[in-house]
């Protein structure tokens, strides 16, 4: 297994197939992207995680896209244009799609292989992350804080009431203000008050 940096080159491309959007289940959004893809979907982000999302039983505090149909497609596909129903805002496991990080805090990724094609052309790892929006630049820290603060947070969540995990859910992924401009900020708050409730 070749691990990648991102000034690595690698054969990538995409021929929109939709490969990469079946038998999910397992697309995991952090409380910036509830923020953004509600913004993104003209949705509140009550209705949003109603209609669009599932909790993940055995990860307290985590979310994943919901699927549909016998192939588990993720519900944000879409069928008609045969593409990525939120393309510009799409949670970061999309993002990097065929790679996977290795090590995320140091961009160490490999190529999974599940989206391998001859006629794809050689660029750099970094021009794949961010494609025309930088997006991979501008997340990649807001969502290794949210990973830090899960593997943080995961072992005291065993032994809370039900309510007040319910509690820090909201905090987490309800409490924003979308005419505030700094969402990254909103959210850092919420982990800092749900740490404090929790503790
Ligand atoms: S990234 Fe790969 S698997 Fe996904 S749509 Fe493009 S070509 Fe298909
Ligand atoms: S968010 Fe977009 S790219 Fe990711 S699985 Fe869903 S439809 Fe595919």
């Amino acid at each position: 297994m070749d691990i990648l940096t991102l000034n690595s080159k690698e054969k990538l491309g995409c021929i929109m197939c939709d490969k990469c959007c079946i038998y999910r289940g397992d697309i995991r959004l952090t409380p910036l992207n509830v923020c953004k893809i509600s913004k993104f979907l003209n949705l509140s982000i009550k209705e949003f995680l109603k209609e669009y999302t599932d909790r993940l039983e055995n990860n307290k505090l985590e979310l994943v896209l919901k699927t549909k149909g016998n192939l588990k497609q993720c519900i944000l596909y879409d069928e008609k244009n045969k593409k990525c129903g939120i393309h510009p805002v799409k949670p970061m496991q999309c993002v990097m799609f065929p790679l996977v990080p290795e090590n995320l805090k140091r961009d160490y990724f490999y190529n999974s292989g599940e989206c391998k094609m001859e006629e794809f052309k050689e660029i750099k790892v970094k021009k794949w992350l961010n494609g025309n929006n930088n997006i991979y630049s501008k997340n990649k820290k807001i969502c290794m804080e949210w990973i830090e603060f899960l593997e943080y947070i995961q072992p005291k969540l065993e032994n809370i009431s039900k309510e007040k995990l319910e509690e820090c859910y909201e905090i987490l992924f309800e409490n924003y203000d979308f005419k505030k401009v700094n969402l990254k900020n909103q959210m850092r708050n919420n982990i800092k008050t749900v740490i404090d409730i929790v503790k």
